[in-house]
């Protein structure tokens, strides 16, 4: 029992150690900063993944005026497009 005391206390001193420099770590790299900036992009890019799935929604309920084909890829293309999606091409008038 008095072999395992000195052990014991060695370990909490470890792991106190360890979470005093995790925290200057984490000050020194600004992680804290990164993290809630990173946070901070992933709401804002799932907010503008919702507005772009809507207007997806509401795009596909137009109807298309598909009577034109690309003359590089021969992709379909909507008659008011001035390039091919696919290819990228500028169309002529
Ligand atoms: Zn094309």
């Amino acid at each position: 029992m008095d072999d395992l005391i000195p052990g014991l206390v060695g370990l909490a001193i470890i792991v106190g150690l360890f979470f005093l420099l995790r925290v200057i770590v984490l000050w020194y790299w600004q992680i804290d900063k990164i993290t809630n900036a990173l946070n901070s992009i992933d709401n804002r890019l799932r907010d503008v993944t919702s507005i772009l799935s809507s207007v997806k929604d509401n795009t596909n309920n137009l109807p298309r005026t598909v009577n034109r084909i690309c003359p590089n890829c021969k992709e379909q293309v909507d008659n008011d497009s001035k390039f091919c999606f696919k290819c990228g091409r500028l169309l002529d008038e």
